[in-house]
């Protein structure tokens, strides 16, 4: 709605700093922002050219920057953080989740467990997830009712899984995925192939064709332990990025997780054929699985995003830890103090994380018709005191509880601190709930937590 000139908003911020984006890689003194609807109208406008006609937020004290994109997560998987840790990748799937999921991964269990990390990753600033899992359609409607932005992608395993009992009854599974997935502009429908060890060449084109004919995004865990690169070249006689281009699924679709063991060979057919990496150096480090080369692939040009892996396996969703690991992991094993740089750790949490899912339309920098996704770090903490470089601090000093505000697709889904879209305190009540179910049956007990004699 114009009036004399002057735009009618939705919400408008005043004050503070702001961090565009690429576009502007600097912080700059803010005057407003103005959202209509779920866009993005004036970024950084003078401050006289529009009536806030609707909610104000005063942003003094912070700093407004796009939202962190976290490009790889199983978000469900909150519910067995610190079931099992200290332990290989081989053993912590084999002894404990995969036995645990055929369990208990059920539609109820995945929905509580991706809005209880949908609710953690929103309040630290995370505006927008890939999650791979299953009963995925399960996790969109969380993700909905939450109100982050998601790309919700259907996991596939060649042996049963939890939503597909039958060996290779996937395909079926991704119908029901599909039909169900709710219809909201905040979540998006891909494929998640489990890695080139558990999905047959077979199964990896199938899944790849669907994906072409939906257009959607295909994800995989790629070359994550050595382990994995010595079963695929015994399988196949190649590295598994060769047996990836080789089966055909290589290319822009395809986001390849991980990514730890590669050649330099395989390092140039990622960067060539257009493939999305996703670095999760908390993950990587935890299962000591290696270090991802990833200066090796931004140098090649390749596209890296950022994410936390499951909650599982990091055991916390804050991609501001996951910044500062990354950039300190990049130092260490080049023994180069230059190595991912702060700016650099923004860009791969924000607009590159964007590109690896075919967003950077949408998300991933604040302009003017892009998505209203933002957030609000409050920078008067002793933490950010004094505040020479707010590039620096981001990266190297703040952590998630630091954001005050989260927008997304124009709506306030944390104002203070706080949820505004779901209650807190009955969703915990539910997860502990479920959470008791699992303990009894798998004969553990929940510290603090009354045994039933008590009555
Ligand atoms: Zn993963």
């Amino acid at each position: 709605v114009r009036k004399a000139g002057l735009r009618m908003s939705d919400i408008t911020l005043i004050n503070g700093l702001i961090l565009e984006g690429p576009h502007r890689p600097s912080p700059e003194p803010h005057a407003m922002t103005v959202i209509s609807g779920a866009k993005l109208s004036v970024v950084n406008g003078a401050a006289d050219s529009t009536v806030p006609s609707g909610d104000v937020i005063d942003c003094s004290g912070c700093l407004i920057m796009p939202g962190l994109v976290n490009a790889h997560t199983h978000a469900a998987m909150a519910m067995l953080r610190g079931l099992a840790d200290d332990v290989p990748l081989d053993t912590w799937l084999n002894d404990y989740i995969f036995p645990a999921e055929a369990r208990f991964a059920a539609p109820e269990f995945v929905y509580l467990g991706a809005k209880l990390a949908a609710v953690e990753m929103i309040l630290s600033g995370i505006t927008c997830c890939a999650d791979g899992y299953f009963f995925m359609e399960q996790s969109a409607r969380a993700f909905v009712e939450v109100g982050i932005r998601a790309v919700v992608a259907q996991g596939i395993l060649d042996a049963p899984a939890p939503d597909a009992p039958q060996p290779g009854s996937w395909k079926e599974r991704v119908e029901v995925f599909l039909r169900d997935f709710p219809s909201d502009p905040l979540v998006i429908p891909a494929l998640f192939c489990h890695s080139p060890y558990l999905c047959s060449p077979g199964t990896l084109r199938s899944a790849w064709e669907m994906c072409e004919a939906q257009d959607m995004r295909l994800f995989i865990h790629v070359a994550e332990t050595e382990r994995e690169v010595e079963v695929i070249r015994s399988r196949y006689g190649q590295t598994p990025v060769e047996h990836l281009s080789r089966v055909g699924v290589l290319g822009q679709r395809l986001v390849a997780v991980h990514c730890v063991h590669l050649s330099e060979r395989e390092k140039e057919m990622i960067a060539e054929s257009g493939t999305s990496v996703v670095h999760c150096p908390e993950s990587i480090m935890k299962l000591a699985s290696g270090a991802a080369p990833v200066a090796g692939l931004l140098a090649r040009g390749a596209i890296v995003g950022l994410g936390t892996d499951g909650p599982a396996s990091n055991n916390n969703l804050d991609m501001f830890e996951e910044m500062r690991s990354a950039s300190f992991m990049a130092k260490l094993v080049s023994r180069d103090p230059l190595a991912l740089d702060a700016a650099t750790m923004i860009r791969m949490a924000t607009s590159s994380g964007a590109r690896a899912l075919g967003m950077e339309t949408l998300i991933g920098a604040l302009e003017p018709g892009k998505a209203a996704d933002l957030i609000v770090v409050d920078l008067t903490r002793p933490h950010f005191t004094p505040l020479y470089d707010p590039i620096s601090h981001l990266v190297y000093c703040a952590r998630g509880s630091d954001v005050r505000d989260a927008i997304v697709n124009g709506r306030p889904v944390v104002r203070d601190g706080r949820v505004t879209t779901v209650n807190e305190a009955k969703l915990r009540e539910e997860v502990l709930e479920l959470a008791s179910r699992v303990a009894r049956d798998l004969g553990r007990d929940i510290p603090g937590e009354r045994s039933p004699r008590d009555g």
